[in-house]
Order: structure tokens, then sequence, then C-alpha cells
């Protein structure tokens, strides 16, 4: 039997990463050239964050420019990923008696655009999206990742994106950038230590953290996909961050792979 696919969580940052080269952009392209290669892609994106459970049902998903004030070379890119609607049914399907809508309205937003299109940038494996339901406590997140894995034995990458600390209050926009803050170092070496010895439970719980990890996540939007990647994970899993660095001193720009595969 193959060994299913991994699931990665991508801190994906500053949409600017989409035309930029640099060490995560890098990085991002290295995952790509080294993960078997999946045969569609379920993305998790913080900029999908909505009342309710859906699921992109196009053959041919648009591009969303989902921010403003950004140079115009940034609404230039489009991402032609095709869509994949057997695989809407099937995430339909295993997430039975949850209620999954089948959406024509969304597309790809910029957290899966910005670093699908240095993943994989023929963008030639179909993606579909998966929204987060902003009404629903971190548990259920978590869950639905866990209902989610068998697509990793079916040929699906999941991937998340999002962001393990994300401020954009304390974020150094345009400016020299600084050290990542004491806070945010901290709840990331707090964070990593539980997902390397497989102890999900308080990141599922941070709210109850404290105030390091009330500074990381002020919202929980670009922290959720994170439990859904880590919810797909299988007992004896290996958990492996081939993206380390934080911007701007308040964005981790983690990545976290789970994957069957001994390291
Ligand atoms: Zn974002």
């Amino acid at each position: 039997m193959s060994n299913p696919l991994p699931s990665i969580f991508f801190g994906h940052g500053n949409p600017m990463n989409a035309v930029t080269t640099n060490g995560y952009t890098e990085a991002w392209r290295r995952i790509g050239a080294e993960v078997v290669r999946p045969k569609a892609i379920l993305a998790i994106s913080a900029h999908w964050y909505v009342p309710g459970t859906g699921v992109t049902i196009s053959t041919a998903p648009r591009t969303i420019h989902d921010f403003g004030g950004f140079p115009q070379e940034l609404y230039q890119v489009h991402y032609p990923a095709p869509g994949d609607p057997s695989l809407a049914r099937r995430i339909q399907q295993l997430l039975k008696p949850l209620p999954v809508t089948l959406d024509d309205s969304w597309g790809l937003d910029h957290g899966t655009w910005s670093v699908l299109c240095h993943v994989y940038p023929q963008a030639d494996i179909p993606v579909v999206q998966l929204s987060i339901d902003r009404t629903q406590p971190a548990s259920f997140h978590f869950e639905v990742g866990r209902r989610l894995a068998p697509l990793r034995d079916e040929g699906v990458l999941i991937a998340g994106s999002g962001n393990l600390v994300h401020n954009l209050r304390t974020y150094a926009w345009g400016r020299h950038q600084p050290e990542p803050y004491d806070w945010a170092a901290r709840f990331e070496t707090e964070a990593r230590a539980a997902m390397l010895a497989g102890d999900f439970k308080p990141l599922v719980g941070y709210e109850n953290l404290g105030d390091d990890a009330r500074l990381s996540i002020p919202t929980p939007d670009h922290y959720l996909p994170l439990l859904y990647v880590l919810g797909t994970g299988q007992t004896g899993e290996t958990i492996s961050f081939p993206v380390e660095g934080v911007d701007g001193g308040s964005i981790s720009m983690l990545a976290v792979c789970v994957d069957r595969k001994t390291k």
C-alpha cells in the first residue's frame, strides 16, 4: 500500500509573497518538488471565514483578489487551476451529517493562490476550497480535519493556509523588519513543542493558553486552518516544519507538515 499524502499548513503572510522571491517562496517551491504529486488539493484558507461549511464546486474556480491597497501587479496574478466537483461531493459525503454547501460563488482566495503559485506554479492540479465556519468552536475545526483524513489515502493533498501567529496591529508594514516580538516567539516555541509531542489538545484549547496566545491569535481565522491539518494526523506520524521565520515581528511564516515518513 502506498503512503498517504502529507497534510501541510502554510503560513502565507503578506500577499506580496505571490509576486516575490524570498526564503519563504523558495521553501514553498521545494515542497512542491519534493512531495509526491497529488491528484487534487483541498485548500482551507483563513480568507474564506464565513457562517457555514461549503466547498467550491466550480470546474474553473476564479482567482479572488481579496485585499485592497496593493500594487497593480498583484491584481494581475491569476491562478488558473481547475476545480474538482467530484472531490467536492466526496467531501460533502465524508462530513455527513454536517450540512456542506456546494458553493459556486467563491473561488481561490489569496490565502490559497499566493502560496500555490509557488508550490505548483503550473496550476495544473485541481483545487477545491473548504470554508471555515466562523460560528463554530476550535474543536469543531479539528474534528472536521479528522474526518477529512481519508482523503490523504485518495491522493489528495490537504493544505491549510493561515498563520500560527498573526497580529496585524503590531506588524511592521514597510518599516525596518524587527526581531519577533517576545510574545510571538514564546507562543511559536510553545506551539511547536506541543506539535512535536503530538499533544494537540492545548492547541485546540488555545483560548486558555494565556496572554502570549491572545496576542498571537487576536482573531481565530488565520489560526484555525492549522487545526484542520493537525486533525488529519494519524498515530505515529511525524511533524516537521519545512518553512520557518517570523515576518514583520508578528507574522509567523511557519509551515507544519504532518507526514507518515520517519525523519
Ligand atoms: Zn491572510
